[in-house]
């Protein structure tokens, strides 16, 4: 399905970023694994992907720096020919109650998921719109939607993203680059760990299906939206949440 493409997808040493990429990897896909310069799991994704049988490398880079996005999307071009696939995965989590949050964490997350995504999708245009061809996808988030208490900035970082993958459809279908957004529920990672027993109770009680998603769940979606199965689909949102929001 993904054969001979190249997809880059941000912040995928781990969680939901490795299992996109292992996704895209099982269909054929060339990956490139971006994460922060510190990450010591990128390598060992690139290496168990690797063994999947198709190419693939390791660029680490902070998104927020617009120069390290300038050096992942021409390293890719170089390496591979094109960019066919762009997956703004990385995001973080600073929560507190929004008369307790301090200014750094909401400018953290702010720059991270949303600043972030900005200069990816800047930055990835321009090839993009050299091939006429692209799939851009968001990793947003349910609580974008339906906002968070104890998550302000983050609620307010992922409600951007959907506004950003919206207008970012609008900028670019005429050039034949589509942009959509999988907005994830509760899915078991080293993000929803951390929280309390109380918090993950209170999430479980309102899922219609049961159960907490997995990463896999995610990917399943990612890569319908990567492949031409999702031709006629741009600046949509789909929510995978077991139901959640409805
Ligand atoms: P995760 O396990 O914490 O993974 C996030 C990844 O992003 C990590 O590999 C992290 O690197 C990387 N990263 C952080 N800052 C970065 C930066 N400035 N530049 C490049 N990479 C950076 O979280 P996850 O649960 O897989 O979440 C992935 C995405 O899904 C996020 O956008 C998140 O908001 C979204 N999401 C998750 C859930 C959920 O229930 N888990 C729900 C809704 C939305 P390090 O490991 O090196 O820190």
């Amino acid at each position: 399905m993904l054969k001979g493409r190249t997809a880059i997808v941000t912040g995928s040493g781990r969680g939901i970023g490795k299992a996109i990429a292992m996704k895209l990897a099982s269909y054929g896909a060339n990956i490139v694994i971006n994460d922060i310069p510190s990450s010591e799991d990128a390598d060992k994704t690139c290496e168990e992907i690797k063994s999947m049988g198709v190419e693939a490398i390791v660029i680490k880079g902070d998104v927020r720096n617009a120069d390290d996005v300038k050096t992942l999307i021409d390293t890719t071009v170089k390496t591979f020919g094109s960019i066919d696939i762009f997956v703004n995965n990385a995001g973080i989590t600073r929560d507190g109650l929004m008369l307790r949050m301090s200014e750094e964490d909401w400018d953290l997350v702010m720059d991270i998921n949303l600043k972030g995504a900005f200069n990816c999708i800047k930055a990835v245009a321009r090839p993009m719109m050299k091939q006429r061809k692209g799939s851009i996808i968001n990793i947003a988030s349910i609580v974008g939607v339906m906002g968070n208490a104890g998550q302000a900035n983050y609620v307010a970082s992922k409600a951007g993203l959907i506004g950003l993958t919206k207008t970012t459809a609008k900028e670019f279908s005429a050039r034949g680059i589509r942009c959509n957004a999988v907005a994830p529920g509760f899915i078991q990672s080293a993000m929803t760990d951390v929280l309390s027993d109380d918090v993950k109770q209170k999430y479980f009680d309102s899922i219609p299906l049961g159960k907490f998603g997995n990463t896999e769940d995610i990917a399943n979606v990612v890569a319908f939206l990567a492949s031409d199965m999702s031709s006629y689909v741009t600046g949509q949102v789909i929510n995978v949440d077991g139901g959640l929001v409805m």
